[in-house]
């Protein structure tokens, strides 16, 4: 079976763990190799490389710098389809959707592209008489970044190209589920040829996440999971003295008003709740009708989720792949029946669906409960599957109140067709990423991908601007050069 093997310091290593998890493919049950638990020993390993290769790779011109990411960026499209087959097969969504995520992580590499003038600083002539001042940008020696296993490729390029673009070392702790994708990607890496240290990576999971945070020559941690861990990351790091940026799970309600076009609305947020089969930390989990939208939009989402075809990712025509683990598929279905439970009427019911040849998988049908409880779990807690819950309510003003209520703020979205409605929303709703008649509002690479309240902890974001300066600090000169002082030779 194959073990996966860490990368540090330029070489690919056995890890010298004692403990290692399987990695399997959710559509089928079968393993694909096995994972190991690196130890705190590991972790320091590719810390000091980092820190060794610091010394040189920050000296590196950053137009040098860049030259590495163009190749890397020729790589990952020379192997694109490789690699979105690899992110199928052990994460299960569809082969489409890999590629969309793929190119979401290329488009970040292009973006740390322009670090020659991302990161310049500036300057003020004579703050004082023969005085200047300026601001420049240094990097801040190693990062890491701790990854999600919903978007194996995508999550980690949100940090790594600008982190490393900007002069720091690095090093990347996928997610235990699913780090073939990662493995691909630090083989071309390798291709690359970047000095050895600058890139590490080590595999593992709680415990290796303790030594990452505990290590003192990791600077920067860049988080990306649910919000318990989230907020566990978060203080450790602060209690360390490193800087985070720590993003958390989601629960994103999208409204409908009554003047939306109906079957528009219902064909994003069908994709937006169903698409990756919920596990998007920007996917739909509410729909919340407001006044005369209620008629016809209920009927209409609950036939888009019954014709949804499920089935491995891989194969044609499939719309809809398997979620995770078989653990996931068990409280996706726990948590439907707790919200049939509290009185929600279940329209469309997708906790055991067949899927052909497939018997193994860990399927859930895409699923529809019509009256969720404002106080009942559904409403509050993150399910991460293809579950999409209904509400009504009579005002937009209603709307805008429940979306503001649930504990988190990674996206709410809004379908209308009136200018004034979408701007009191955009205005009023407490949440990091907006959509107005979209139904997975993510940001662009040349944006930050935001996210509010308990599904963001720190301040700088990940992507674009936001990560050049997560990944620089900022050094602040005031200098006098007295003309008197000027040679004559
Ligand atoms: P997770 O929290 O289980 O794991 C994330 C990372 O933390 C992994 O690398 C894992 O090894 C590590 N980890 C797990 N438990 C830990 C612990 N107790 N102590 C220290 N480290 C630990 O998340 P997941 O299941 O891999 O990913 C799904 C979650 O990620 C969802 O909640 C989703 O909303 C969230 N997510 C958020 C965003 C965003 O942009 N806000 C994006 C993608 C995913």
């Amino acid at each position: 079976m194959e073990e996966i093997k860490n990368y540090i310091d330029g070489d690919w290593q056995t890890s010298s763990a004692e403990e290692h998890l399987d990695v399997t493919n959710p559509a089928t049950g079968e393993t694909l190799g096995r994972v190991p638990l690196s130890t705190p020993g590991e972790v320091d390993q590719a810390a000091q490389a980092a820190a060794t290769a610091f010394v040189d790779w920050r000296r590196t011109p950053a137009v040098e710098r860049v030259q590495y990411l163009f190749k890397l960026k020729n790589l990952l499209e020379a192997n694109f389809e490789e690699l979105s087959r690899t992110i199928t097969l052990e994460n299960g969504k569809t082969l489409g959707e890999s590629r969309g995520e793929l190119r979401r992580a290329i488009e970040n590499v292009e973006v740390a592209l322009g670090i020659p003038t991302l990161m310049q600083g500036y300057i003020s002539e004579d703050i004082a008489h023969g005085i200047d001042e300026f601001m420049i940008r240094q990097p801040i020696g190693v990062g890491a970044a701790i990854c999600p296993f919903n978007f194996p490729v995508m999550i980690p390029f949100w940090f790594m190209p600008y982190a490393l673009a900007c002069g720091n070392t690095y090093v990347v702790k996928p997610s235990e589920k699913v780090p073939f994708t990662m493995v691909k990607v630090f083989e071309l890496l390798e291709e690359v040829g970047f000095p050895k240290g600058v890139v590490n990576m080590v595999n593992g999971s709680k415990d290796t996440v303790e030594a990452i945070l505990e290590h003192p020559t990791i600077r920067a941690i860049s988080f990306v999971g649910s919000t318990p861990v989230a907020k566990h990351v978060y203080a450790q790091a602060a209690a360390n003295g490193k800087r985070a940026q720590v993003q958390g799970g989601a629960k994103n309600p999208i409204i409908v008003m009554p003047d939306a076009d109906l079957d528009m609305s219902t064909r994003i947020v069908a994709d937006s709740a169903f698409g990756n089969a919920g596990q998007r930390c920007l996917a739909a989990s509410l729909a919340i009708t407001v006044g005369q939208s209620s008629n016809g939009f209920a009927e209409a989402i609950a036939a888009a989720a019954a014709k949804r075809v499920i089935g491995s990712g891989l194969d044609e025509g499939v719309e809809m792949g398997p979620v995770i683990t078989p653990d996931s598929k068990a409280r996706i279905q726990s948590l439907i029946q707790e919200g049939e439970s509290e009185g929600a009427k279940v329209l469309v019911d997708g906790r055991d669906p067949k899927v052909e040849g497939y018997e193994k998988g860990n399927f859930i049908g895409p699923t529809v409960l019509d009256g969720v409880p404002k106080e009942g779990e559904l409403f509050k807690t993150e399910i991460f599957g293809p579950v999409l819950g209904l509400m009504h309510v009579d005002t937009i003003e209603d709307a805008i109140e429940l979306v503001n209520t649930g504990n988190y703020g990674n996206m709410a979205s809004l379908f209308t067709s009136s200018g004034a409605a979408a701007r009191q929303f955009r205005y009023e709703a407490e949440v990091g990423n907006i959509g107005i008649n979209i139904g997975v509002a993510a940001p662009m690479a040349f944006f930050p991908f935001s996210g509010w309240r308990d599904s963001f902890f720190g301040t700088l974001h990940g992507q674009g601007r936001d990560a050049v300066e997560f990944y620089t600090q900022e050094k602040v000169v005031v200098e006098r050069w007295p003309k008197e002082w000027t040679r004559k030779f």
